[in-house]
C-alpha cells in the first residue's frame, strides 16, 4: 500500500494512505472546526470533500466563514433548489445556478410562469431533499453521452453550455439521487449540509443576461449553517429593502432611469445638489493635496485605443462610432486622455510628482441583466487621477493617497478594509519590478499601522494595487477606492521626463479613484443614510413652517434670511395643519424644520425641530444660523445615523 504526506494548513503534517478522501482525512485528524468544514483547497485548487488525494499535497480546509466556503455552500443550495423544482415541475428547463455575493440563484424556464406564492411550496420540497441527505457525486460523461442525456431531458440550455465547452474539456456532472446536473462543482458532500435556507425573491432574467435570448425566471435564495444566522440575515435584508436607493430616489426625487437610455441615469435637481456637493468636497480636497484638474473628450480615435490596449482587451465593453470614415470609441476609461495631456509638453523631474485629476464620464457596455439602479450602470463618472513621479517618490505619494482616502471615507462615517493585490499569473514587467513595487506598497501600509489583507495574484496585469472596501451601516462591503501602480502605460505611450542627469527616463504612474464611480457612491450614500443625508448634502436643509396663514410674511422673511446665508431653504405655505406639514418634511428627510407662530414673530426666536431629535425648543435665530453654518462647514455627520 502506498502512503502520501499531507500537510494541513494550520495543523500538522499527516501520513496517510494514498487515495484517502478529504472527508476521511478530516475524520482522522483533529481539526478544530471539523464539523464545519464544507470544502478544501488542495494545492491551491478548491475541491469537494469527496475528492481523494493521490499525491503528497497541501490541504486547507474551508468552512462557511471562508468566502470560498460560503460560495460552495450557496452553490450547493442552488442544486437543492433545482432538485426540488424538478420534482414539482418536471417540465421546467434548467438554466444555471451560481453562488452570488449574498446567496444564490437558479434560472428556470417554466412551462407556465410561476409566481412568488409558489416559492413556499418549493421551499417545502427543498426541505424534503435536505432531509433525505442525498450525496452529491461527481462523474464524467462522454460528450456524446451527455448530449443524448440532456437532449432526452429537453434541457436545451444545458445542451448550449455543453456545445460551448472547449473540445478538450471533460463534461463534468453531479448526481444528486435521481437528479443529474451539468456542473463543474465543487459542492457540499450531501444535501443535509444545508441547515437553514430561504427563497428570497423571484425575478425575470434573460438567458445569459442578453435581451436577444429567452426570458427565464430566476429564483433567489440564501442559506446558512445555523438558523440564527439566517434570521439575522433576513432582518438585514428587510432593512436593506427599506433603504433601497431606487425606492428612496423616487421618494426623494433624486434620479430616474429610462428605457431610452438603459443603464444611463438621469439626475433630477435634488440629485444634482448632492452630486455638486460631492464634487465640491472632492475639488476642495484635491486642491489642498496639490492636484490639478483636467477634462478630456468622450469620443476618441480608435487608434488611441489600439495603442492603449483597450481595443484588444476591452472591445466587448466599448461603444463605437464611425464619423467621416474614421472609427471612434467612447472612452471606457480616462487614462489615455490623461496620457495625451502628459505628452503635450516636455516633462522634467522638477515637475514631479505631477498629480492630474479628472471627473471623467465613461461608458462601458454591461449586459442589461446586470444593470441595477445606480449600483451597476453603463455610463458613470470616475473621480480619476493619474500621478506621475520618480521611482523614489512612490512611497510618499501612495501614503498621501491613503491619507486622502481616509479623510474622504471618515466624512461619510464609513469604516473600510484594505486589500493588497499582488502579481497575477499573466503580468507585464519583470518579477523583480513587481516584488519591489509590492514591497513598497506593503511598507507604506505597515508604516501607517494599517490592517490589510493580501490577495495573492489578484493585481491588475500592469501592476499591483491597494483596494479599499467600504463597510456600510448594514455591514455590507463595497469596493470603492483603489490605488494602482502601473508599469505598462509609460511604455505603451512612450512617456518620458528629463532627469537631473539630463537624460530621458520613464516616469512611474499611479492610477487611483476614491469615490470609485460617483453614481455608485451616491447609491451607497442613499442606502447608508437611508435617505437622511448629513445636512451638508441634504437637498433641502431647512423647511420653514408657518403655524397659520398669519405668519406667512414672517416665514418668507425668515426663508430669505436663511437663503442669503447660503442655506438651501424652503417654506411650506400650504394651508395644511402643522402636523401634516411636519410629517411631509420628515418624509423628505429634511434635517431642520423651523416652526413660526405668533410667539416666534414677537420674540425673534425660532422653534427648531430636527428630523431625528424631534423638538429642540426655542432657539435664538442667530444661534441657529451659526450652528447650521458649523454643521455644514465641518460636514458633520447626523447623530444616530444607524438607529
Ligand atoms: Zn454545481
Ligand atoms: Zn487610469
Amino acid at each position: 500500500m502506498a502512503y502520501i504526506n499531507v500537510e494541513i494548513e494550520g495543523n500538522s503534517s499527516h501520513h496517510c494512505l494514498q487515495g484517502i478522501t478529504l472527508l476521511e482525512l478530516l475524520n482522522e485528524v483533529s481539526f478544530k472546526n471539523s464539523g464545519k468544514v464544507v470544502a478544501a483547497y488542495v494545492d491551491g485548487e478548491i475541491m469537494d470533500l469527496a475528492s481523494s488525494l493521490e499525491n503528497t499535497s497541501k490541504v486547507e480546509f474551508l468552512t462557511f466563514d471562508d468566502p470560498e466556503g460560503a460560495k460552495v455552500y450557496w452553490h450547493t443550495s442552488s442544486h437543492v433548489l433545482a432538485h426540488a423544482v424538478k420534482r414539482l415541475y418536471p417540465a421546467a428547463r434548467l438554466g444555471i445556478g451560481p453562488a452570488i455575493e449574498n446567496g444564490f440563484y437558479y434560472d428556470f424556464e417554466f412551462p407556465n410562469a410561476i409566481s412568488a406564492n409558489d416559492l413556499e411550496n418549493i421551499e417545502a420540497e427543498m426541505q424534503k431533499v435536505i432531509d433525505e441527505d442525498i450525496p452529491l457525486e461527481k462523474f464524467i460523461m462522454e460528450r456524446d453521452e451527455a448530449e443524448v442525456y440532456f437532449r432526452e431531458k429537453g434541457e436545451k440550455f444545458k445542451l448550449e453550455l455543453i456545445a460551448e465547452l472547449p473540445p478538450e474539456e471533460e463534461v463534468t456532472c453531479y448526481r444528486e439521487g435521481e437528479f443529474i446536473d451539468l456542473c463543474r462543482g465543487p459542492h457540499l458532500p450531501s444535501t443535509g449540509y444545508v441547515k437553514a435556507y430561504k427563497l428570497t425573491g423571484l425575478a425575470g432574467a434573460y438567458w445569459r443576461g442578453s435581451e436577444i435570448n429567452p426570458m427565464l425566471q430566476r429564483i433567489y435564495g440564501v442559506s446558512f449553517p445555523e438558523k440564527k444566522r439566517l434570521k439575522k440575515h433576513l432582518q438585514l435584508l428587510e432593512e436593506a429593502k427599506k433603504r433601497d436607493h431606487r425606492k428612496l430616489a423616487r421618494e426623494l426625487d433624486l434620479f430616474s432611469l429610462h428605457q431610452e437610455a438603459p443603464g444611463c441615469p438621469f439626475f433630477h435637481p435634488n440629485g444634482m445638489i448632492i452630486w455638486h456637493e460631492l464634487e465640491h468636497f472632492w475639488r476642495e480636497e484635491h486642491k489642498k493635496a496639490g492636484y490639478q484638474e483636467i477634462r478630456t473628450p468622450l469620443l476618441l480615435d480608435c487608434d488611441l485605443w489600439k495603442r492603449s490596449g483597450h481595443w484588444e482587451h476591452y472591445q466587448e465593453n466599448m461603444y463605437f462610432s464611425n464619423l467621416d470614415e474614421k472609427d471612434y470609441a467612447i472612452k471606457p476609461m480616462n487614462c489615455p486622455g490623461a496620457m495625451l495631456i502628459y505628452l503635450s509638453q516636455m516633462r522634467s523631474y522638477r515637475d514631479f510628482p505631477l498629480r492630474i485629476a479628472e471627473l471623467g464620464q465613461v461608458h462601458r457596455h454591461e449586459l442589461s441583466g446586470t444593470l441595477h439602479g445606480l449600483m451597476r450602470v453603463r455610463s458613470f463618472t470616475q473621480d480619476d487621477a493619474h500621478l506621475f513621479m520618480l521611482p523614489e517618490q512612490v512611497e510618499e505619494e501612495v501614503g498621501g493617497i491613503i491619507d486622502m482616502i481616509d479623510r474622504f471615507y471618515s466624512v461619510f462615517g464609513f469604516d473600510y478594509k484594505i486589500e493588497l493585490s499582488t502579481r497575477p499569473e499573466k503580468s507585464m514587467g519583470s518579477i523583480e519590478e513587481w516584488d519591489k513595487a509590492v514591497s513598497i506598497l506593503k511598507t507604506v501600509l505597515e508604516n501607517r499601522n494599517l490592517d490589510f489583507m493580501i490577495s495573492e495574484g489578484e493585481g491588475a496585469f500592469y501592476g499591483p494595487k491597494i483596494d479599499f472596501h467600504l463597510r456600510d451601516c448594514l455591514g455590507r462591503t463595497w469596493q470603492c477606492g483603489t490605488i494602482q501602480l502601473d508599469f505598462q502605460m509609460p511604455e505603451k505611450f512612450d512617456l518620458t521626463y528629463v532627469g537631473s542627469d539630463g537624460e530621458e527616463h520613464r516616469p512611474v504612474i499611479i492610477h487611483r479613484v476614491i469615490y470609485g464611480a460617483m453614481e455608485r457612491f451616491l447609491a451607497l450614500l442613499i442606502e447608508h443614510f437611508a435617505g437622511a443625508f448629513p445636512t451638508w448634502l441634504a437637498p433641502v436643509q431647512v423647511m420653514v413652517l408657518p403655524l397659520t396663514d398669519n405668519q406667512h410674511s414672517h416665514a418668507l422673511e425668515l426663508k430669505e434670511r436663511l437663503f442669503n446665508e447660503g442655506f438651501r431653504v424652503e417654506a411650506d405655505l400650504r394651508s395644511e395643519n402643522l402636523g401634516k406639514k411636519i410629517r411631509d418634511a420628515q418624509l423628505q428627510k429634511i434635517p431642520y424644520m423651523l416652526v413660526v407662530g405668533e410667539k416666534e414673530v414677537e420674540s425673534g426666536r425660532v422653534a427648531v425641530r430636527h428630523r431625528n431629535e424631534g423638538d429642540i425648543g426655542q432657539v435664538d435665530k442667530e444661534d441657529f444660523i451659526n450652528r447650521l453654518h458649523t454643521e455644514i462647514n465641518f460636514r458633520q455627520l447626523p447623530d444616530k445615523m444607524c438607529s
